[in-house]
């Protein structure tokens, strides 16, 4: 089997959406949604399309060495290129086997996976608008929720650039938490995101300020590129400190893994490089006993992607919904699949061959982002 082309899409959806299919001799096609951001398109058709054409698409792991070797970039727009392009790989070889993604990635541990809702934030940023925006969370049946803290006392903060938390903005931050924290009961599962702002002492006083409030993880709470500062905060406190949806393939992730400096993993498969690497690095936080979490800020198609790597490692704890997207009314109507992909609040992990799903043209076609073709169609 040879690739005879590469082609791209981009959609207007909560963000950029970006898709990828792999045409072959054979009449088999793949499909993968490559992370969000402006020219990712572009990366996949002229950095790598050329390079693929003519290949045996099945040799996936190489062709992965081949386009990250060439690549003047390791990470961003390069990787997510890569990632969408790696996914259609997977989505085209489970095809040829007449089997689903995850089993080619060793097997299924389960079928359906834990959710939880992205309620972003409040209306406004009080105490009362943080709990009504839990509630709703929780009356559409998730029995976990996360909130982004960051931001959300800025008319107290004293410097705006020095990542220093104000004590008047701790008492804020703890406020609001507390008031979902009542709103929602002990039995339900509530996270902070932070993305990655504060400096090492405020963090240390955030996350101990909240451990009353027995979060599931606080994520992000400093920059994650320094693996000793995040160490710091991770071991002054009794909150589950998470990070990991801005790193970069295995290598991104082996020092944080191995000197411990956070206690679970939030990672972006379509961002870090694909389905393999996601799953690569499950394994390596698997060996230190670290539970695996997974980001998402796809469409449905990266979501079921993501879905097919959660179901195949053992660490698996939860994965993302974004459910601050849902001003996209039409995203589940991208999809075609055999069942709803969403449950009972669980994600199901499609049964069919590769992705075991399908991007429905029609939907898709009207969403196209001005400027872009359709894969190519009229072109
Ligand atoms: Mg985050």
């Amino acid at each position: 089997m040879r690739i005879t082309d590469v082609k791209a899409t981009t959609l207007k959806g909560f963000k950029q959406w970006n898709y990828v299919r792999i045409e072959t001799d054979e009449g088999l096609t793949g499909l993968g949604e490559a992370h969000p951001g402006q020219g990712v398109v572009d990366v996949v058709l002229k950095e790598f399309r050329s390079m693929l054409v003519g290949s045996d698409p099945r040799d996936i792991e190489p062709l992965y060495t081949r386009m990250t070797r060439s690549s003047q970039s390791r990470c961003g727009l390069a990787l997510a290129a890569i990632g969408g392009i790696e996914t259609a790989l997977w989505d085209l070889l489970g095809k040829a086997l007449d089997v689903p993604a995850c089993r080619l990635l060793g097997g299924k541990y389960r079928d359906r996976l834990r959710l939880y809702a992205d309620v972003g934030r409040g209306r406004e940023n009080t105490p009362e608008a943080w709990a009504e925006r839990a509630r709703e969370g929780v009356a559409d049946g998730y029995d976990a929720i996360k909130f982004d803290i960051d931001n959300s006392a800025k008319e107290l903060e004293l410097d705006p650039v020095n990542r220093e938390l104000s004590t008047a903005e701790l008492e804020k931050m703890t406020a609001l938490v507390a008031a979902v924290r009542d709103a929602v009961g002990d039995s339900i599962d509530v996270c902070i995101d932070c993305h990655g702002l504060y400096s090492v002492h405020s963090a240390v006083k955030l996350a101990e300020r909240l451990e009353p409030f027995d979060l599931m993880f606080l994520e992000d709470p400093v920059p994650n590129d320094n693996v000793e500062a995040m160490a710091k905060v991770t071991a002054s406190t009794s909150t589950p400190i998470c990070t990991g949806e801005f790193l970069y393939r295995r290598d991104g992730f082996r020092e944080l893994i191995q000197m411990q400096a956070c206690d679970m993993l939030h990672v972006d498969v379509s961002g870090t490089g694909g389905m393999l690497e996601a799953k690569k690095i499950a394994d390596m936080a698997d060996l230190y006993n670290m539970p695996f979490a997974a980001h998402n800020i796809v469409s449905p198609i990266g979501m079921t992607a993501a879905a097919h790597v959660c179901a195949a490692v053992r660490n698996l704890f939860i994965m993302e919904l974004p459910y601050h997207a849902t001003q996209v009314d039409w995203r589940w109507d991208l999809v075609l699949s055999d069942e709803p992909l969403i449950q009972d609040n669980a994600f199901v992990v499609p049964d069919g061959p590769g992705l075991g799903i399908e991007l429905n043209d029609e939907v898709a076609r009207e969403h196209v982002m001005p400027g872009y073709s359709y894969f190519d169609e009229g072109a």
